[in-house]
């Protein structure tokens, strides 16, 4: 591990290779214990970096802006990738097709959209995530889902060979496509929006955002909605009729402003998460026969 983190350090440059980095820092939930190697690659770094850890057999995480991960305690063993600032461009912004890499904050090139007066992206403003995570997770909200906007996609396949998808070969699912059963990692992507008004789209995206304020709890460390949607029902409200709402382990809580939020009221470990997850997992089962699946992603290691 040692003679590859010197390699890494002398391509990548010392900053962009940590050791022993608290996953903490790098997760909404701001919980998770250290990754053996954290990197933060440049795109032209990425097919070389893959196969340097390929050949050295070093098992590989990649993540965005870390705002869907529930990472444990003990942390990550192995690399950490990063598709963070050092990819985030706006490659292209014209006619009615934005390009932008994977590392872009979703907030800001829906920003920009608007500033261009292109529809589209409003529903993305106030998810915090990058467009590499958004694509994976096919993230919606307010009826709109990455599905319908996105023309194609360019990845990274575990032999190194940078591939373009289309739409339909991203196989995109409810908070899901193609990219996690292929080991891909997102590189790029490309939409397409509508001409629009500006003021209207900035309206729009000002009603989401005063939404948002008012029904989720904004407040407190989370990772979103902890539980898909079940077919035929709302997790949040089965997990209130349960009588969860502020169902607590250490300082990980129900939110009781949003039972469809697992918070971190500021102490709260993974451990703590993860079992307030599965208690709430066991308990609608019990009472209403439903599963209740993590839309969060675990990753790493838990005590
Ligand atoms: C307050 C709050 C509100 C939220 N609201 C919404 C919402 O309304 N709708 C919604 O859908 N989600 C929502 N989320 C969840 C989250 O923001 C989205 O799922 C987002 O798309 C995740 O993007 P990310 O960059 O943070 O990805 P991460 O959380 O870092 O990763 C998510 C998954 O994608 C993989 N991944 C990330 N980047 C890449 C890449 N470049 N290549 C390959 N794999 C990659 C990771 O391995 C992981 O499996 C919310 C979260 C929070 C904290």
């Amino acid at each position: 591990m040692e003679f590859v983190r010197r390699e890494l350090k002398e391509v990548l440059g010392e900053g962009n290779v940590l050791v022993n980095e608290p996953m903490s820092r790098h997760t909404t939930f701001c919980v998770g214990g250290p990754a053996d190697l954290f990197l933060k690659p440049g795109e032209e770094d990425l097919p070389w970096v893959m196969e340097l850890l390929k050949r050295r057999q070093i098992p590989v995480t990649v993540i965005g802006k870390g705002s869907n991960l529930l990472v444990g305690d003990k942390g990550v063993r192995g690399a950490v990738i990063e598709v963070g600032g050092r990819m985030a461009k706006i490659r292209h912004i014209g006619g009615e097709c934005i390009t932008a890499q994977a590392g872009a904050p979703l907030a800001r090139v829906a920003q920009e959209a608007c500033k261009k007066g292109l529809s589209g992206l409003e529903f993305a403003a106030g998810i915090p995530g990058g467009i590499g995570g958004a694509i994976v997770m096919n993230a919606g909200a307010y009826g709109g889902e990455m599905k319908d906007i996105v023309t194609h996609v360019k990845v990274l396949d575990g032999d190194g060979n940078v591939r373009e998808l289309s739409n339909r070969q991203m196989e995109f699912a409810y908070r899901n496509s193609c990219v996690p059963k292929n080991g891909y990692l997102v590189l790029e992507a490309s939409f397409r929006l509508q001409s629009m008004d500006e003021a209207r789209i900035r309206r729009e995206m000002e009603e989401l955002r005063e939404q948002r304020m008012a029904k989720q709890p904004l407040e407190y460390p989370s990772a979103g909605s902890t539980f898909k949607r079940p077919e035929g029902h709302f997790a949040g409200k089965l997990i209130m009729d349960a009588g969860l709402s502020g169902y607590s382990v250490g300082g990980a809580q129900v939110s009781k402003k949003h039972c469809g939020f697992v918070i971190n009221r500021g102490d709260a470990t993974a451990g703590d998460i993860r079992s307030v997850i599965r208690h709430v997992q066991e308990t609608v089962k019990e009472k209403f026969g439903v599963d209740l699946n993590t839309e969060v992603k675990m990753l790493g290691e838990f005590s």
